[in-house]
C-alpha cells in the first residue's frame, strides 16, 4: 500500500499570474503532497506573495507574524514564502522571521521539491533567476474544471518607472508555442472550455523564440483547437497592441469580446514620466479602432492615481479619459513607491491624503460608468460560463458573460462548468443578477440575444 501523502496549504496573494504559479507549486509537489484548504492540518504551509504595492507586502508580513502561533503548535510544519516578496527580500526575510524555513523566488518554483526536502535539515533561500523560459511543468487538469490559466511568457522588459515586476520576475521570455498548444489540448481533452493566456505583456509574445511566432498567430493556432469555447488573455500593453491583433476580435470565434488594456493615466505628462511609451491620443485611437471592429466589446483597465508630480490638472485628464473610454471596469490604485524603481526617487511625491481623495473621486466616477454599462445588459439573455457557487450565497451560482461581467443566478449545481443562457434581471454596482433560461448545446450557442457582440466592418 502506498504511503498517504503529506498536506500542503498554499495562500496566494496578488494577480492571476500568482494564481497560476500557485497551481504550478501544487503540481510540482504533487508526488509527495496533497493540496488542503485547511491550514491547521498542513505539513507544509506556503505563502505565494505579491510585491506590486507596499500594502500587498504588508499583508504578507502580518500573516507571517500571525503564523508564529501555528508553528509553535505544529513545530514539524514547514513554513515557506515564495513569489515576488521572496524574490525581492531573499536572505533578509529569513533573518527577519525566525520561524520561517524556506524562501524561494519567482523561478524557485521549479526547484521546490528539492528545496522543501533540504529545508527539513537546514533553512533554505533560493532567489536565482534563470535565463530562458523555465522547463515545462507537469500539468494535471482537474476533471470538470472548465477554466484554465496558461502562462505563455515570464518576466518583463518594459521598466515602467513605477513597477517592480522587471526586478522581481526578471527579463521577458516567451514559452515555445508547441508547449502552449499541447497544454491547451490536454485541458480541452479533459473537458475544459475557457483558456486565459497569461503574461505581463502578451503583445510582445514571440520575441527570442527559435522559430518566431507573433501573438496574433498564436491566438489563431489556439482558436482552431476543437472544443475551445472561450479564449482570453492578459495583459496587453497599449504601446504594442497591433492592428492585426485588434482585427482578430470578432474574427476568431472563441476570442471573447473583452480586452483588459491598462491605461495608468490620462495625462501625457504623467504617461511620459511613467515610461509607458504611448499618449492619451494613441490609447483612445486604439480603443476607437477596436470598437469599430467589434461594437459591444467591453474594456477594462488599470489606473494609478498620485504618481509623483501628478497635478490636479493631470488628474482631471484621467477623469476625462475614463469617461471617454467608458471602461466596463477599472482597477484603480494609489501610487505606491517600490524599491529599485525610478519613480520612487522622483521629486514631488504626492501626499497620501491627496492620493486618497483622488482615488475616491475616480472610484465614484467609475462606479457610475460601470453601473450604466451593467444596466444596458438588463432584459436580454447572454451566454454564461458557470464558474461555481456564488460567493454571496450557496443557493446561487456564479458565472461570467463573454464580455467578462459577473452574474449570479439560481440554478442546480450540475450546471457548474457548463455554458448556459441567462436572462439578466438586475444590475448591481459591480455584478448582475439573472434568471437561468437554458443549457446551451453547441449549435445554439451564439448569438444568444440581440446585441451580442459581432463583427461589423473595421
Ligand atoms: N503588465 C501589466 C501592464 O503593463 O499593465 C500590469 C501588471 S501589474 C501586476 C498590475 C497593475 O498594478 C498595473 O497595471 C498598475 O496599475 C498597478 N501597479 C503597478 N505598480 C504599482 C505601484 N507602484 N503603485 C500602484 N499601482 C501599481
Ligand atoms: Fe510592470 Fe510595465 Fe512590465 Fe506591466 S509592462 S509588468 S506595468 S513594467
Amino acid at each position: 500500500m502506498s504511503r498517504p501523502k503529506k498536506k500542503v496549504y498554499i495562500k496566494t496573494f496578488g494577480c492571476q499570474m500568482n494564481v497560476a504559479d500557485s497551481e504550478h507549486m501544487a503540481q510540482v509537489l504533487a508526488q509527495e503532497y496533497a493540496l488542503t484548504d485547511r491550514p491547521e492540518e498542513a505539513d507544509l504551509y506556503l505563502i505565494n506573495t505579491c510585491a506590486i504595492r507596499k500594502k500587498s507586502e504588508e499583508k504578507v508580513r502580518s500573516l507571517l507574524g500571525s503564523l508564529k502561533a501555528l508553528k509553535q503548535k505544529r513545530p514539524q510544519m514547514l513554513l515557506g514564502v515564495g513569489g515576488c516578496v521572496a524574490q525581492q527580500e531573499g536572505e533578509r526575510l529569513l533573518a527577519a522571521v525566525p520561524h520561517l524555513d524556506l524562501v524561494f523566488g519567482t523561478h524557485g518554483i521549479y526547484r521546490l521539491p528539492e528545496l522543501v526536502r533540504r529545508a527539513f535539515s537546514k533553512r533554505q533561500v533560493d532567489v536565482a533567476l534563470m535565463e530562458g523560459f523555465p522547463p515545462a511543468l507537469p500539468r494535471r487538469w482537474r476533471p470538470g474544471s472548465a477554466q484554465a490559466l496558461v502562462t505563455i511568457m515570464q518576466g518583463c522588459n518594459n521598466f515602467c518607472s513605477f513597477c517592480v515586476v522587471p526586478y522581481v520576475r526578471g527579463r521577458e521570455y516567451s514559452r515555445p508555442p508547441a508547449e502552449i498548444v499541447a497544454e491547451v489540448q490536454e485541458f480541452l481533452a479533459a473537458g475544459g472550455k475557457e483558456v486565459t493566456l497569461l503574461g505581463q505583456n502578451v503583445n510582445s509574445y514571440g520575441r527570442g523564440l527559435s522559430e518566431p511566432l507573433a501573438f496574433p498567430q498564436l491566438l489563431c493556432k489556439l482558436a482552431e483547437l476543437q472544443g475551445l469555447e472561450r479564449l482570453r488573455f492578459a495583459t496587453s500593453h497599449p504601446k504594442d497592441l497591433s492592428d492585426e491583433l485588434i482585427g482578430l476580435f470578432g474574427e476568431l470565434t472563441p476570442l471573447c469580446e473583452h480586452l483588459h488594456l491598462p491605461v495608468q493615466s490620462g495625462s501625457n505628462r504623467v504617461l511620459a514620466a511613467m515610461n509607458r511609451a504611448y499618449t492619451r491620443e494613441h490609447y483612445l485611437e486604439k480603443v476607437a479602432r477596436l470598437r469599430r471592429c467589434l461594437p459591444g466589446v467591453s474594456l477594462s483597465t488599470d489606473i494609478i492615481v498620485g504618481f509623483p508630480g501628478e497635478t490636479e490638472a493631470d488628474f482631471q485628464e484621467t477623469l476625462t479619459l475614463a469617461q471617454e473610454a467608458t471602461f466596463q471596469q477599472a482597477f484603480c490604485f494609489k501610487y505606491s513607491p517600490r524599491p529599485q524603481t525610478r519613480a520612487a526617487s522622483l521629486p514631488d511625491q504626492v501626499t497620501e491624503e491627496v492620493k486618497a481623495e483622488r482615488l475616491a473621486r475616480l472610484l465614484d466616477l467609475q462606479d457610475s460608468i460601470t453601473l450604466a454599462a451593467l444596466q444596458r445588459l438588463v432584459g436580454q439573455a447572454w451566454e454564461v460560463l458557470v464558474e461555481g457557487v456564488s460567493k454571496r450565497s450557496d443557493q446561487e451560482l456564479s458565472g461570467r458573460l463573454r464580455t467578462n461581467q459577473v452574474v449570479n443566478f439560481s440554478g442546480p449545481p450540475k450546471l457548474v462548468g457548463q455554458l448556459v443562457s441567462v436572462e439578466i434581471t438586475e444590475a448591481h454596482p459591480h455584478s448582475l443578477k439573472g434568471r437561468w433560461v437554458a443549457e446551451l448545446s453547441p449549435a445554439s450557442r451564439r448569438p444568444v440575444a440581440e446585441g451580442t457582440p459581432r463583427r461589423l466592418s473595421c
